[in-house]
């Protein structure tokens, strides 16, 4: 047995087997063939091997387990053998002569956001079944197969030197239990999405590809990591896991309770979400809106921006799902860690600080527009707040309300229906608190985004594994920057929610209470311990 400890992002447990995950990238490599006719071979050959492996997958999973397991591996047969996947993979080999691995890729993400665009629940699922057929082909064309993830028809931990974004946000999260990286910190966004996975993730250790397929037990609280544990180990915490659900399980009590303190203060309680399907988990946690859609996720791994009807759909269909909420979905804040091929984003000296989120948007206004007139149409199917990210001046609120004018103009012409939305901005910048009475005469709402507002005032790089003890959430200068906010939203009575990480930190709830915030946007899991904490509370004993 081996014990290791590494950082953690939450407090979570699991129990299970490690798979190591090959990052795409390496897998993929050129994209051009110099021998197109040795591709279509190569593609050919691991397409019948393919082929095998889920009949063999198929006829053991039967037997082992049931047809409905093994009716997985039927439905992957059927997608691999699906001519218009394997035509269009063939004519990229054949035709524009790329390699056979990026062919699969390239194709294989088309499908995949396709699907995963669906309104329906049960389609969009299907977008999970296309990556495992996409990740199949790969890892024989690889010769990496032994380790598919998709092979496994039991829950798994992921090991992976890194992992980005794009990357964490596609995994099939069905049969996920946590992550373990090298790489990684507790306030980048890949730790953002195992948080509203609601799994754990040890960052900061140094895998071993051999603990590849060994049991492993990751301890969120004591933020280690046992390779391999004894049994009584495993059983000690089996039963933990069992008094942790328990007790999720009690919070059920006070699920469509108010979050309002002992002496009458309340607050709205909303989830942040990464894609459509969180919203399955926010609503089950009882969130009383979105309070933080990153639609930018959606389209991390396009291979082209995604167009007006397909955001319209999602952003739709996210609004339906809540009726009468209140819902803010935030326009795009791509850059630094969360980069997409299509906008081919130069590398930068400081990309923290340079050519990210709104400078991307009002730089491209073409691009941004097309973003802008789903946002408007959506808008007419329920309660839609448009959130803009790394503001730091009025100029950009006003630029961007041109460009709404603009938009509502072009979607009247034709005749298309739209929305009123109203319009808030992020505070996430020092400038942003210094300037925040201008921007509260200006905007409608304010969402303060800690995990920058910290990284940007306190000069931390949030995605620097190594900057983790000086990383101080209770740093004072952050604190006077966020009540400094909340007194100018309200001196131009305009509400004011916290919707970065510190969010979810029960040891400043107090506190952001008591200087006035008006909500607080978590990951779903965290929601009902929120609530608990602040229905147990008492802040005017504080206040006196
Ligand atoms: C933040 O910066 O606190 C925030 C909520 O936005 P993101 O984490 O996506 O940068
Ligand atoms: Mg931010």
């Amino acid at each position: 047995m081996l014990k290791i400890t590494g950082q953690s992002i939450s407090s979570e447990l699991a129990i299970g087997t490690i798979r190591y995950y090959r990052q795409m990238k390496n897998i993929i490599g050129d994209a051009v063939a110099s021998d197109p006719d040795a591709e279509l071979a190569r593609y050919r050959s691991a397409y019948r091997k393919c082929m095998d492996q889920l009949q063999q997958l198929y006829t053991n999973t039967l037997q082992q387990l049931s047809a409905r397991e093994a009716g997985i591996f039927e439905m992957h047969r059927m997608l691999l053998a699906d001519s218009q996947f394997h035509n269009a993979i063939e004519a990229a080999i054949a035709q524009e002569q790329k390699t056979a691995e990026y062919a699969v890729y390239s194709v294989g993400q088309k499908l995949w956001e396709r699907f995963a665009a669906m309104d329906d629940p049960y389609l969009r699922e299907r977008g999970a079944d296309i990556q495992d057929v996409m990740n199949r082909l790969l890892s024989v064309l690889s010769g990496k197969n032994e380790s598919a993830l998709d092979q496994i028809t039991e829950p798994f931990i992921v090991m992976a030197q890194d992992l980005s974004p794009g990357e964490t946000v596609q995994m099939n999260t069905s049969r996920l239990l946590g992550f373990i990286t090298c790489q990684g910190s507790p306030y980048s966004h890949t730790a953002i999405l195992a948080k509203t996975m609601g799994i754990p993730a040890l960052m900061h250790i140094d895998i071993d590809e051999n603990w590849d397929g060994h049991l492993a037990i990751i301890d969120g609280k004591n933020q280690c990591l046992y390779i391999d544990p004894d049994e009584p180990l495993i059983r000690e915490y089996q039963t933990k896991i069992n008094s942790d659900r328990k007790k999720r399980e009690a919070l059920q009590a006070i699920l469509h309770l108010p979050a309002v303190t002992r002496d009458g203060h309340e607050v709205k309680l909303y989830a942040n979400i990464n894609t459509p399907s969180d919203m399955d988990a926010a609503i089950r946690q009882g969130a009383e809106g979105i309070g933080l859609f990153r639609s930018e996720f959606l389209y991390l791994n396009a291979q082209e921006y995604p167009d007006e009807e397909v955001q319209y759909s999602i952003y739709r269909s996210v609004l339906e799902r809540m009726p009468d909420r209140h819902i803010v979905i935030r326009t795009l804040d791509l850059g630094t860690d969360k980069k997409s091929p299509y906008l081919a984003l130069e590398p930068e000296d400081n990309p923290a600080l340079g050519y990210r989120a709104i400078r991307i948007c009002l730089n491209q206004p073409e691009l941004f527009k097309v973003q802008l007139r789903a946002l408007l149409r959506a808008a007419a199917h329920g309660s839609l707040h448009i959130l803009l990210p790394m503001i730091i001046s009025v100029r950009e609120i006003r630029q961007t309300r041109e460009l709404l004018e603009t938009c509502k103009k072009e979607l009247a012409e034709k005749g298309t229906p739209f929305g009123d939305p109203v319009l808030g901005v992020m505070i996430e910048t020092p400038a942003a608190v210094l300037v925040a009475d201008e921007l509260a005469a200006e905007a409608d709402f304010f969402s303060i985004g800690t995990n920058d507002l910290a990284q940007y005032t306190m000069a931390l790089d949030r995605n620097n594994a190594r900057l983790h003890t000086f990383y101080d959430p209770h740093h004072p200068a952050l604190l006077r920057l966020i009540g400094m906010t909340a007194e100018a939203a309200h001196r131009h009575n305009i509400p004011v929610c916290i919707c970065g990480e510190s969010g979810a930190d029960l040891t400043l709830t107090k506190t952001f209470l008591s200087m006035g915030i008006d909500a607080l946007s978590v990951a779903p899991g965290a929601l009902l311990p929120l609530k608990k904490s602040i229905r147990e509370m008492t802040l005017a004993a504080d206040n006196a």
